[in-house]
């Protein structure tokens, strides 16, 4: 019998994906909450909702 050891899978995510506590609005990227062993705002509520994205295009008007 071979004996693997068990390889971790990453977790499809999308990288720098920001998330939006839907009670006090604190933003959190996904890797952020990744991090915490339950997905929970510091105001201690679980529901987020999907915000933009850090990265914002603008361009300049000159
Ligand atoms: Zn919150």
């Amino acid at each position: 019998m071979s004996e693997e050891p068990p390889k971790e899978q990453p977790v499809k995510v999308f990288a720098g994906a920001v998330y939006e506590c839907v009670r006090c609005g604190t933003k959190t990227t996904q890797e952020e909450l990744s991090r915490l062993p339950e997905v929970k705002c510091i105001c201690g509520y679980r529901v987020f909702r999907k915000a933009r994205p850090a990265v914002v295009k603008q361009i300049k008007a000159v």
